[in-house]
């Protein structure tokens, strides 16, 4: 009989709620539900208490969750409409988990299931096991950081003089359907100064086949995504620009160099911000240096100045150190590292 393979988050999950003295948790999020039964499915609640998990969906998905994931015991969704409250045999509900993530209108219906229950968020216990990874995701997202290098190095080459922005987007989108499953998000292509707003929309600025390029992209790939940010430095880069990229090339690799099971994520952070800060560009480091890519593109944990987090074994986070300098330039490089034991992993493996 084939196995969830994801049992031993499930388990830790279901751990956790004993720990919580919470009699269920109900949870509603495609990602979490997909993280914690393997099962993609956009009509569904799982049901997970300390004896049993139901998994509640609706006719249509019934054949596919069975044929995929036999180990689990569907249950008709219907039940949850909040028409009368639920009753499961075998079990009372007086503390029940939910995620506070849930529109208002859903968060009514939970107190129509659940009239006696005190609601409890545990949105934060799942997003603390999403972030180390098992061994089938980690596989998953090696496989969509190899087709973002593949990507990059088919789309970049065909960049020529006269493109736009949204021309080079369009051939990188293109690949990404073409050899996966479509963007993990909306692809940047920054051309010269655009590249002084992180998060600049494509547009029609023209490449004069000089100018430095930015582009930040990742590709899903069975569900999980990559995410990775290159600069095209161009033939004839102002003093300036290559100092830039040159320092923040350096923090990338000074704070991979440091990247290690046990070291908190704001120390992390402190390696790449403190060596831009002693060269003078400190300030022009507006963001946190990373964050942990998995089903979604931001997930935990956050590698910011404040976040508390230890770094794991299992957890798959982007290092990117970037300097901004508006109206002029800017420049960021990014790469997915994942956390060993002793150092970590570069995913990313394009030339930079
Ligand atoms: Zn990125
Ligand atoms: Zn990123």
């Amino acid at each position: 009989m084939k196995k969830n393979p994801f049992d031993a988050r499930l388990k830790a999950f279901a751990d956790a709620l004993e720990k919580n003295s919470l009699d269920a948790a109900v949870v509603f999020s495609q990602h979490n539900i997909r993280a914690l039964t393997g099962v993609d499915c956009d009509n569904a609640c799982l049901l997970v208490t300390r004896k049993q998990i139901l998994f509640y969906t609706d006719f249509r998905y019934v054949p596919a969750v069975e044929r995929l994931a036999p180990y689990l015991v569907i249950a008709d969704i219907a039940k949850l409409s909040g028409k009368k409250p639920l009753s499961v045999r075998g079990l009372k509900f007086s503390k029940v988990g939910y995620e506070a993530s849930v529109p208002h209108s859903l968060y009514l219906r939970l107190e129509k299931i659940f009239p006696k229950a005190e609601l409890v968020d545990i949105e934060g216990d799942l997003i603390a096991l999403r972030a180390v990874k098992t061994e089938s995701e980690i596989a998953a997202i090696k496989a969509a950081a190899r087709l973002n290098d593949r990507i990059w190095a088919e789309a970049s080459s065909q960049f020529a003089p006269g493109m736009t922005e949204r021309d080079m987007a369009r051939k990188i989108k293109r690949l990404m359907i073409d050899y996966g499953d479509g963007e993990a998000f909306e692809t940047i292509v920054c051309i010269g100064e655009n590249a002084a707003e992180c998060h600049h929309v494509p547009d029609d600025t023209l490449w004069d086949g000089l100018k430095p390029i930015l582009v930040d992209m990742g590709v899903k790939l069975g569900g999980y995504a990559s995410d990775m940010t290159r600069n095209i430095v161009g033939p004839r880069p102002s003093k300036l620009y290559r100092k830039v990229y040159d320092l923040v090339r350096e923090a990338n690799e000074r704070a991979i160099a440091a990247a290690k099971s046990g070291i908190t994520a704001a120390k992390l952070d402190a390696v790449a911000r403190n060596f831009l800060s002693k060269n003078s560009f400190g300030k022009a480091f507006g963001h946190s240096l990373g964050h942990g890519v998995g089903l979604e593109v931001h997930e935990a944990p956050g590698v910011s100045k404040k976040s508390k987090t230890v770094l794991k074994p299992g957890m798959v986070i982007t290092i990117e150190p970037g300097v901004y300098l508006l109206g002029n330039l800017g420049v960021r490089v990014e790469d997915l590292v994942l956390i060993t034991e002793d150092g970590c992993e570069v995913l990313s493996s394009s030339a930079k």
